[in-house]
């Protein structure tokens, strides 16, 4: 199975001429914002249907030739990941539970029917790519270096067939703290009208294609005042799933954690994983289970919901504070962020950023 890489690959390096003078990169650094800038370098993987993997090479950061007939600019036969690389006090980097991003890529390619890459493989490219661009991990709280690794099927054929070409690559963008004033609740937007993922569909999967499709839903969110858009499940649209780009948890009274359960329409979240077994150690209670819109709304009415929050590798936990809908609202856009939200949310990015003990061995040296 050419597909599946036997033996390590190793990588060939070619520095950048054309790296940042230090000045222009701290002047970045001081205000990085999110998705705007890049490292100096990236990270290519070449796949061949012949060859599988190989050509492993770190090189400059510069735009990709991409030939007009490339299946993955017609038919969407992409994927990505998404995780980070933080800088701890004593100036080590280190990434957070790599082998659950590299785990879900091949998931999402066995989905999208592209090749999977080793995890072995996923973790050394992120590995090579903060080595050589470490100058660009933040040293401010909260801040840290933003890996997006990404496969792209590039054969120039115009058949719909799996692709027998394809490239794997890794760029970094350093992202400053997500909320600058500190952690602010945020509303959301029900989606009645779209839904993100059907059944036997690929909502699962971390495939661009599910991003395009929530975008107009996502404008219809910003237009209402909301920062995300939720989207019901796409059979029964009674149940919650997922926003655009998080997961979603209930607080049930002060010792239990309600998360809808993976169907297989929801994206399988490390940050979401990772609150459960936090959740666990603190003696609290999770269910993974089904919550209709008519459970939240009467949990909010009778006290028995007393937080919501949504969570994700970005903003890592983001406490919620309204559902809105065209014809109704769920809670009080004005409430603050809950305890065990916040509480839960000091733990995890204390753990990723060095402040406390590692216990579940979590964190991978880069
Ligand atoms: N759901 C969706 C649709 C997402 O895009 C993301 C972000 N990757 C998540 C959930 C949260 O996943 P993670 O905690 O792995 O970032």
């Amino acid at each position: 199975d050419a597909s599946a890489t036997t033996f390590p690959l190793s990588f060939a390096l070619t520095p950048s001429q054309a790296a940042r003078a230090d000045a222009e990169r701290e002047a970045v650094l001081a205000d990085p914002g999110f998705g705007k800038h890049f490292t100096d370098h990236m990270v290519t993987i070449d796949w061949t249907v012949e060859a599988g993997w190989h050509d492993a090479r770190v090189v400059p950061y510069g735009p990709l030739q991409i030939d007009p007939a490339s299946a993955v600019l017609h038919y969407a036969q992409e994927i990505f990941e998404g995780l980070k690389a933080y800088r701890h006090a004593d100036g080590s980097i280190w990434t957070f539970r790599p082998e659950k991003n590299a785990e879900r890529l091949q998931r999402s390619a066995r989905r999208l029917a592209l090749p999977e890459l080793s995890v072995a493989d996923f973790i050394e490219s992120v590995t090579q790519l903060v080595r050589i661009d470490s100058s660009w991990v933040p040293t401010a709280a909260e801040a840290s270096l933003y890996l997006r690794p990404f496969m792209i099927a590039n054969e120039n054929f115009l058949g719909v067939r799996a692709a027998q070409t394809v490239a794997f690559h890794v760029i970094a963008s350093p992202a400053g703290a997500y909320f600058s004033n500190g952690v602010a609740p945020v509303k959301i937007w029900l989606s009645s009208e779209y839904s993100r993922a059907g059944r036997g569909g690929t909502g699962a999967a971390k495939c661009g294609g599910n991003y395009a499709a929530s975008l107009l839903p996502q404008m219809e969110a910003a237009e209402n005042g909301c920062a995300q858009v939720l989207f019901l499940d796409g059979e029964t649209g009674t149940h919650v799933d997922e926003l655009g780009g998080m997961n979603v948890f209930f607080v049930y009274g002060t010792d239990r954690l309600v998360t809808p359960r993976l169907t297989g329409t929801i994206l399988e979240g490390v940050t979401r994983d990772s609150i459960i077994q936090l959740a666990q150690d603190r003696g609290m209670t999770v269910d993974e289970r089904d919550v209709s819109i008519a459970e939240w709304r009467d949990g909010v009415a009778s006290g028995a919901i007393t937080e919501v929050f949504a969570c994700g590798t970005a903003a890592v936990i983001t406490p919620i504070s309204q559902l809105k809908a065209a014809d109704f609202e769920i809670g009080d856009a004005d409430s603050p962020a809950g305890t065990i939200t916040m509480a839960l949310r000091e733990e995890l990015t204390d753990i990723q950023h060095g402040r406390r003990p590692d216990r579940h061995g979590w964190l991978t040296r880069l």
